[in-house]
């Protein structure tokens, strides 16, 4: 039977890996990073473990919790009611309820009601197209006022794309509002998230286990960096020596597929590298002490230099980790000059804004950090989206192409990364 070969260890990869192997198929995976789980992955934390960019799941995530049913996971689900907040105007507001918004002074009444009728009815929205042809800022300003864009929705656009925010489709905020407003328990005013009771390690470990005893091999420090046609049609890839692949599935970025050495065609390869995406900059704090009684704080305010904290133990409780665990988020250009700082310097900016929204804050409640970083984090979803999706199958024979490019109308997420690992799997076999 074919072997196939999957470059990419993250979520979209791991998925489609398991699927073929309990098919029958042969899979190798590889993974250039040391540890398999892309943007997933973690590392330990006292007796837990932690993602190394926050995570969380919606309760509409039907897919990956269907393949947590599979594999046994499901009782490892928690869910939990967050308490959310914004900073704006150098000031903490709460934004959990529906009380909260028609409270939310730093913009007038009637842009208060026009917001929340713009959240409410988002949801009920099911045909998008009339969306696409528009931003997401002409979207915004004529459905919830000039104030409202101004104060709560532009400096979240500016600071999740940079440069790029103009450029945004309604597409991807209407999918934001209608993601946030699905995720609820029946009781309008009330969100739920989830997350998995030690970590989403537990699903990357249980994924990886099932691949290798169904005799999958998972390859980590192993980068391809070539893909060539052997004359039996087959495929070989550079960085692994051993062997030749009937099948290929590549599910790193368009960027990484694009500048792969391999006889895709230039207008194919123009066509990937002209996706534009935002890297991401995410630190982890360790305190001695609780910062607020907010899981999720929107920093609306762009002097600050990250644009979410995420007090990840006010959702899920203290328990296994032994600090109060916060994520302080940053979204990025590529060519921005925070990518080249070091870390050190990097701590330094970010626990100054932190002072600046938390004044008592000091830096001895810090008992350890941690920062990663990454050039692929967040595809930008410009206007009519759906004619650059790539396709899975690629113009060269036999290579497939699975990444967060391709998740639409939707936004990146573990639940579509399983989707689309699972399309892209059926995809394959459909094909043998
Ligand atoms: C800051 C942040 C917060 C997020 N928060 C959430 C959240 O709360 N909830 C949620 O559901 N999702 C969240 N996500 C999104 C989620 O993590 C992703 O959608 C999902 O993990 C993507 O999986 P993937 O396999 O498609 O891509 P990736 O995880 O990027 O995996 C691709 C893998 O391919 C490898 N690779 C690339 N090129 C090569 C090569 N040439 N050779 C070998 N290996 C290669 C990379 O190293 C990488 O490991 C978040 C993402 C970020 C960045």
């Amino acid at each position: 039977m074919f072997r196939i070969g999957i470059i990419g260890g993250g979520l979209t990869g791991l998925t489609a890996a398991y699927r073929l192997v309990k098919k029958g198929f042969p899979v190798v995976v590889f993974e250039e990073d040391s540890e398999p789980g892309g943007l997933a992955s973690s590392f330990d934390l006292r007796t837990s473990s932690l993602e190394r960019f926050y995570h969380h799941i919606f309760t509409s995530d039907l897919h990956l919790l269907d393949l947590c049913r599979e594999l046994g996971l499901e009782d490892l689900m928690g869910w939990y009611e967050p308490k959310n907040a914004i900073y704006t105007d150098n000031h903490l507001y709460p934004f959990t309820s529906p009380m909260d918004l028609l409270r939310f002074s730093p913009i007038s009444f009637i842009s208060r009601i026009r917001t929340g009728l713009l959240t409410l009815t988002s949801r009920f929205i099911k045909d998008y197209k009339h969306l696409e042809s528009q931003t997401a800022r002409d979207w915004l300003i004529r459905k919830a006022g000039r104030d409202s864009y101004h104060k709560v929705w532009e400096p979240l656009l500016v600071s999740k794309f940079d440069r790029d925010a103009d450029l945004v489709s309604a597409t991807w905020i209407w999918n934001k509002f209608k993601l946030r407003g699905a995720s609820r328990a029946k009781n309008i005013s009330r969100e739920m998230l989830g997350y998995m009771k030690g970590g989403f390690a537990r699903l990357v470990d249980r994924l990886v286990k099932e691949i290798s005893e169904a005799g999958g091999i998972i390859r980590t420090n192993c980068r391809i960096s070539g893909i060539r046609r052997l004359e039996d049609s087959r495929l070989a890839l550079d960085g692994f020596p051993e062997g030749a692949f009937g099948r290929v599935l590549f599910t790193g970025s368009p960027q990484q597929l694009a500048a792969l050495d391999s006889p895709l065609p230039a207008k194919y390869r123009e066509s990937l590298a002209a996706l534009k995406a935002k890297g991401n900059i995410c630190m982890v704090l360790e305190l001695d002490r609780s910062l607020s009684p907010y899981y999720w704080i929107t920093v609306a305010q762009q002097d600050i230099p990250f644009v979410l904290v995420i007090e990840h133990t006010n959702l899920v409780g203290l328990d296994g980790y032994g600090s109060h665990v916060v994520y302080l988020s940053r979204y990025a250009d590529h060519q921005d000059d925070i990518f080249m700082k070091n870390d050190r310097d990097i701590e330094s900016i970010f626990l100054d804004g932190l002072s600046r929204i938390f004044p008592g804050f000091s830096r001895e409640w810090v008992k350890r950090t941690r920062l990663s970083r990454v050039f692929y984090a967040q595809p930008v979803i410009t206007r009519h989206y759906s004619r650059l999706l790539p396709t899975l199958k690629t113009p060269m024979d036999s290579l497939y192409f699975a990444s967060m490019a391709q998740i639409y109308p939707e936004d990146r997420g573990m639940n579509y990364a399983v989707r689309l690992g699972l399309a892209a799997a059926d995809e394959i076999m459909k094909e043998l």
